[in-house]
């Protein structure tokens, strides 16, 4: 999912498998233009189908390219370390590290705010199975909340 407010970088809400197709989409301009991608990402939480569109992004393959993803933190592991255990050999050809585009981590508390450029953010913990964060985004007097579902004692 996208938040899209003018003058800023792209804002991807999660990273599950409909991140390889936005990453054709926003590569459109970028290709023509001769730019690497420069955008922020908000992460849920870290269950596969939030997540496991990272190593299949497009832009990453770009040199230059940079993705600041901000996510709650992992304990005793930073956000960082627990990511790139899931990409890597056996379960991927290269490292996460190996990428050309840089990824850049933000480990986010139960009650952060923060802003990214003109983008008002609130994170708060959600009930569901494992550390998990909500947002409040704000930007041009729209706001936005985006929040895992937990229906009946099921999740996604
Ligand atoms: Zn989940």
């Amino acid at each position: 999912m996208l938040v899209e407010v003018v003058g800023e970088p792209p804002l991807i809400l999660d990273m599950g498998t409909g991140l390889r197709a936005l990453g054709h989409h926003l590569n459109v301009p970028l290709i023509a233009a001769g730019r690497p991608l420069r955008g922020n990402a908000l992460l849920t939480h870290l269950h596969y189908d939030h997540v496991l569109g990272t190593p299949f992004f497009p832009p990453m393959r770009d040199p230059g390219a940079l993705l600041d993803i901000f996510g709650p933190a992992q304990g005793d592991n930073s956000l960082q370390t627990t990511m790139a255990s899931m990409v890597k050999p056996p379960f991927f050809p290269v490292h996460m590290a190996d990428f050309r585009g840089e990824l850049n981590y933000h480990d986010l508390g139960t009650d952060d705010e923060f802003t990214i450029g003109g983008i008002a953010i609130k994170a708060r913990t959600i009930p569901h199975i494992g550390s998990t964060l909500g947002f409040r985004i704000e930007a041009d007097d729209v706001v936005v909340a985006y929040m895992p579902n937990s229906v009946m004692g099921r999740t996604s």
